[in-house]
């Protein structure tokens, strides 16, 4: 099966507000409240599309346990490890013609006790586990290098890990002795890691950029493009991944969709072509729901067949 790790899982809240005002009351009519955190996106959209999925992370309070009913309700298993502290809420205010304002909880401090005690935890589920995703920022409390003890944790039990993260837990990921078998860094994330501008645009300088020792190990790298689609290296070999153009309602998730397709391909053993259009399929059908890490199943092979990839 599929383990999709999210340690600060959190309750999205969305408030859609025709003006927002400043320093005085806005009331909504409509709230919609799903079960958020990077990783729970993957684990919707991979849930969606019929695979085995099991979720994990820290979940506590009367907030985490909403959050497990909600997945309950959906049909998603999951495994988190329970904490004292409340898992947090994340608010997103949509106001004034597609403005988004949003309010983001930092979520509970992870003891020391029990930053330990959940990799014992994360052990008995790799046994049970194929490939794992880890999504999103660390929760605090817990030391930059964690995912790197995750990772070497999945390595000693030959367990795939496809890495979604940023900044310095990125850093100290590839930094490590046992690499990530794949990360998904979009043009910023990228920039960053290598402390100069990247321009996405110019495929021949990103296939350059990827050349860089930093990512010596790392199978897998997804550059991913938005509208232009992702540029991917896989070992020795480059590709341009180009999607049609498609009506966007709702891009929030779509790089977590991603890389929900990019765990199911990989998974099924699926050829680098069919991995990629896997990928930028469950990409391009969330942006095209309302809901965040959400997809139309029925549309998937349409889609699919619109994916087209160019070796560069
Ligand atoms: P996120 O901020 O959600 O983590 P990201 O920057 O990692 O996103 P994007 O490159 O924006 O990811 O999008 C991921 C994938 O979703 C793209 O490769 C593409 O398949 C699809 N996608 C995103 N935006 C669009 C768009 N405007 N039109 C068509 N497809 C899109």
């Amino acid at each position: 099966m599929i383990l999709t790790v999210t340690l600060n899982p959190s309750i999205d809240v969305s408030y859609p507000l025709e003006h927002l005002k400043i320093d005085t009351v806005n009331r909504v009519k409509t709230v919609r409240k799903t079960a958020g955190g990077k990783g729970l996106n993957v684990s919707r959209v991979i849930h969606m599309l019929n695979h085995e999925i099991t979720a994990t992370g820290f979940i506590g309070g009367y907030f985490g346990k909403w959050l497990e009913n909600q997945l309950d309700r959906d049909g998603i298993d999951h495994d988190f490890f329970p904490i004292d502290a409340e898992t947090r809420s994340s608010i997103a205010m949509l106001h004034d013609g597609g403005e988004q304002t949003e309010i983001l909880e930092a979520g509970p401090t992870i003891a020391a006790e029990d930053a330990e005690k959940f990799l014992s935890h994360f052990d008995s589920l790799l046994d049970k586990s194929d490939l794992i995703t880890i999504s999103g920022s660390m929760p605090q409390g817990l030391p930059a290098d964690y995912y790197t003890q995750m990772i070497a944790h999945a390595g000693q039990k030959n367990v795939k890990v496809l890495l979604d993260t940023s900044g310095a837990t990125l850093k100290s990921a590839l930094e490590a002795p046992v690499k990530p078998l794949l990360i998904k860094p979009n043009e910023e994330e990228l920039g960053g890691l290598l402390n100069r501008d990247v321009d996405k645009t110019d495929y021949t300088a990103l296939k350059h950029d990827l050349m860089d020792p930093i990512f010596d190990g790392v199978d897998w790298i997804v550059v991913s493009l938005g509208a232009a689609g992702a540029f991917v290296k896989h070992l020795d070999k480059f590709y341009h991944a180009a999607i049609p153009k498609i009506k966007v309602i709702n891009p929030v998730g779509s790089g977590d969709s991603t890389l929900a397709g990019l765990a199911m391909g990989i998974h099924d053993g699926k050829s680098d072509e069919d991995i990629m259009k896997t990928a930028m399929t469950t990409g391009m059908l969330n942006t095209m729901e309302a809901e965040t890490g959400f997809v139309n199943p029925a549309k998937f092979d349409e889609y699919f067949a619109k994916v087209t990839i160019e070796s560069y």
